[in-house]
């Protein structure tokens, strides 16, 4: 499903944002990716939407080859992969509703089809109940919510969720965290960053460590150290 070989960034001579980087991640996987700012996550992020390219290596994801990739072919990449990031980029000028209802209204959904999706997807990150309310009325842990079903509204196969917790108390946090479960249940492989080890303990999920831009480690499952 994803599939980095010996992956290099370099954004400018001072060295490298991500060196020889190799990952495997299945489908239906949950990662969480660890290392202190600066180590190369993001710009492991901005590899996979495309955002940025590789200096050098080989990136496939979903069985698409990124060194094929054609500019027609991005929008379908985009939409394979949803992202959620610490601060929560929501128009603070639309409803709950109106805020992932406008993801599929860019992606010229019939409005039908909108009125349709829009309630099951609040229903999934539990905010069916705050549907008409604007984000100056929730809190950090329900606008991250509504940013995680804007995300997921267009059913991409891979969620990346870029230290979504960040700004959030523990209670939001693990509301949080309990909604990327579920979303990944549902079947779509979740790529997670966090500098909260009581999340990385709980989820009992692969950790993928990175460092300087390199992977320093990677260990299946179980209780882990940051
Ligand atoms: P993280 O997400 O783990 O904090 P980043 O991927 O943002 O790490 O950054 C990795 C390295 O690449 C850092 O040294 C950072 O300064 C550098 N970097 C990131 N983005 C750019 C950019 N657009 N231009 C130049 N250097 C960058």
């Amino acid at each position: 499903m994803i599939l980095l070989d010996r992956v290099t960034k370099t954004y400018n001579t001072r060295g490298s944002a991500l060196e020889r980087v190799s990952l495997h991640v299945e489908p239906k996987e949950f990662v969480i990716i660890v290392g202190q700012s600066g180590a190369g996550k993001s710009t492991l992020f901005k590899l996979l939407t495309r955002e940025e390219k590789p200096t050098s290596g080989k990136i496939i994801v979903g069985g698409m080859d990124y060194d094929k990739l054609r500019d027609k072919d991005i929008p379908l990449l985009r939409r394979k992969i949803g992202v959620v990031f610490q601060d929560f980029k929501l128009l603070s000028d639309r409803t709950v509703s109106e805020n992932v209802a406008f993801a599929l209204e860019i992606a010229g959904l019939p409005t039908a089809e909108i009125k349709h999706t829009v309630p099951k997807v609040l229903d999934v990150v539990n905010l069916k109940s705050k549907e008409n309310n604007y984000p100056r009325e929730l809190s950090g842990g329900e606008r991250q919510r509504v940013a995680i079903a804007r995300a997921i509204v267009r059913q991409p196969k891979i969620l990346i969720a870029d230290e979504p917790t960040g700004n959030l108390d523990p209670k939001h946090a693990f509301d949080v965290i309990k909604v990327l479960e579920k979303i990944n249940q549902f079947g779509t492989t979740v790529l997670l960053t966090t500098h909260n080890q009581e999340i990385v303990n709980y989820l009992k999920r692969r950790v993928v460590t990175i460092k300087d831009g390199k992977i320093i480690s990677d260990r299946a499952v179980g209780k882990y150290k940051l």
